[in-house]
């Protein structure tokens, strides 16, 4: 007989999903055909099965989108008393709850995310951003902006595929309260939760226009960059977009916000809670399959208590379930595509050959689809790719230090500048860090936390502009 106890499969249906066998574009309310008529493929990353095909928007649905977006800010959004508008988006939310079993699972199947978070996290968030925002909608004149705030306009809107559901709310949420309209363009990989909120924008009558919704690749977003009658570009990604599209919006008065990639420093001093600074690296690194801009990819812990740490981090890595995105007791979910599992394996196979020491624990990973198994990399340096580069993957890299000092240094050693965790009893010394780190956001005894109410954004090449709370409002508004 054995003391452990297996843990019975817990799948969630997915038969709450409607899946269409394909998807068109939404622009001025309703879906429609691509001009061109072109469409790609989803794909379930946790099994490779094809989920849809979907519209592939060029330049000239880019035009029909940007002209529906504008005809209905000067006519009917802008004009729109603010109290109008929250209801609006009050209405969204409370639609975002009543379907949030059907967004949580759609957005498990084509991002392989676990059930658990999307059903937990996204989902609940994205409602969170939508009931904040509408708050805000006829407050704008008494919030500090000055006697009359405007909106700018038309907003293009390009999101990632790691929060599908979420970073389309954090775009639209405070575009739409503060009177703009916007052309919203989803990452090729995970279109399906976009364009099924599409369809409960007809659900709450929110007028044609307002909010229209173009999937493509790349250049699709390009498009909407370089179309002339946008006032706005909101970007989440990679800091090498980000970058092409800084240069692109060069000597145009089009305004800009950057959320970019992260290597964020997770420190852990010798006075802290170490069981529960173990949970917070797990869920710093290993949260969305390390799919996070702003995860703790980099633990710094201090040199005392190294063997303590690794020793529980390892015995605690030991019991997450790696697996089926679908079942309520996974933990780490499937990469989100070939592309992403290349790209990590790639950085990983560099940390070996750079001379950092591999540990994994022991898991199984299914045959089919793309997975890669949590990775903590000790003997690190500085200098290696692991420690300098985003693997956007459930990979962490352990380096040391010895002093608060040491700590900033090494935290502040790095490109990126989005985030950081700083872990220890002493009051004082949080405030200290904060002060020194060079991140948008720190976080005191905890990780990944979000608000809807707190801003967010970075520094250096982690971008500019904050998205959340009165900060984010202000990037849509004409102050
Ligand atoms: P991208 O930056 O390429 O994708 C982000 C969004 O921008 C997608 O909607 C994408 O479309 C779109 N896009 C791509 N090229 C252009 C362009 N020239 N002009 C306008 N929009 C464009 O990220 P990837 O998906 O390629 O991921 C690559 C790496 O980026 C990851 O490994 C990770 O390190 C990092 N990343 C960071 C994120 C963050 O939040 N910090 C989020 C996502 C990725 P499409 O999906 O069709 O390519």
């Amino acid at each position: 007989m054995t003391d452990v106890w297996e843990y019975a499969p817990a799948p969630e249906s997915r038969d709450v999903v409607d899946l269409r066998s394909e998807y068109g574009l939404f622009i001025d309310g309703e879906f429609v055909e691509p001009a061109a008529g072109g469409a790609f493929k989803t794909v379930n990353p946790a099994t490779e099965e094809v989920l849809a095909a979907v519209a592939q928007a060029d330049a000239t649905d880019v035009d029909r989108a940007v002209t529906a977006a504008r005809r209905a800010q000067t006519e009917v959004w802008g004009p729109m008393p603010g109290a109008q508008r929250a209801k609006y988006l009050y209405r969204l939310a409370r639609v975002l709850q009543e379907r949030a079993r059907e967004l949580a699972v759609l957005e498990t199947l084509d991002n392989g995310k676990p059930i658990k978070e999307s059903r937990d996290v996204d989902v609940p968030m994205a409602a969170a951003h939508f009931f904040s925002h509408a708050g805000w909608a006829d407050k704008l004149d008494h919030a500090g902006y000055g006697l009359d705030p405007r909106p700018l306009g038309v907003a293009g809107q390009i999101i990632p595929w790691n929060f599908p559901l979420l970073m389309a709310a954090w775009k639209l949420a405070p575009a739409l309260a503060t009177g703009n309209t916007t052309v919203l363009k989803p990452a090729e990989t995970t279109p399906l939760t976009a364009l099924l909120l599409g369809e409960i924008l007809q659900q709450i009558d929110l007028p044609p226009g307002v909010v229209n919704i173009v999937t493509g690749a790349g250049e699709t977003g390009r498009a909407l960059v370089e179309h002339p009658g946008v006032d706005k570009i909101a970007f989440t990604g990679s800091t090498s977009v980000g970058k092409q599209i800084q240069r692109a919006l060069a000597g145009r008065p089009t305004r800009l916000t950057l959320e970019l990639g992260g290597k964020a420093a997770n420190i852990i001093f010798d006075d802290a809670a170490l069981d529960q600074a173990v949970e917070g690296i797990v869920n710093g690194i290993f949260f969305n399959q390390g799919h996070v801009c702003c995860a703790g990819s980099r633990l710094l812990v201090q040199e005392s208590v190294l063997e303590p740490v690794l020793d529980k981090l390892k015995r605690r890595l030991g019991t997450l379930r790696v697996g089926d995105p679908l079942d309520k007791n996974t933990d780490l979910g499937a990469i989100n595509s070939s592309e992403q599992l290349a790209r990590i394996t790639e950085l990983v196979d560099s940390g070996v050959e750079q001379g950092a020491d591999r540990w994994q624990p022991d898991c199984a990973l299914p045959d089919r689809g793309y997975w890669f198994a949590p990775t903590v990399f000790t003997g690190v340096s500085q200098s290696h790719r692991i420690a300098r580069e985003e693997i956007f993957g459930p990979v962490l890299s352990v380096l040391t230090f010895r002093t608060p000092d040491e700590a900033v240094t090494k935290a502040n050693n790095t490109p990126y500048g989005l985030s950081a965790g700083v872990w220890t009893e002493k009051g004082s010394r949080i405030l200290w860090m904060a002060q020194h780190l060079r991140a948008g956001v720190v976080w005191a005894n905890t990780f990944n936390r979000f608000d809807p109410t707190s801003p967010f954004g970075g520094y250096k090449e982690s971008g500019f502009g904050r998205e959340g709370g009165r900060h984010g409002l202000a990037h849509y508004l004409a102050v």
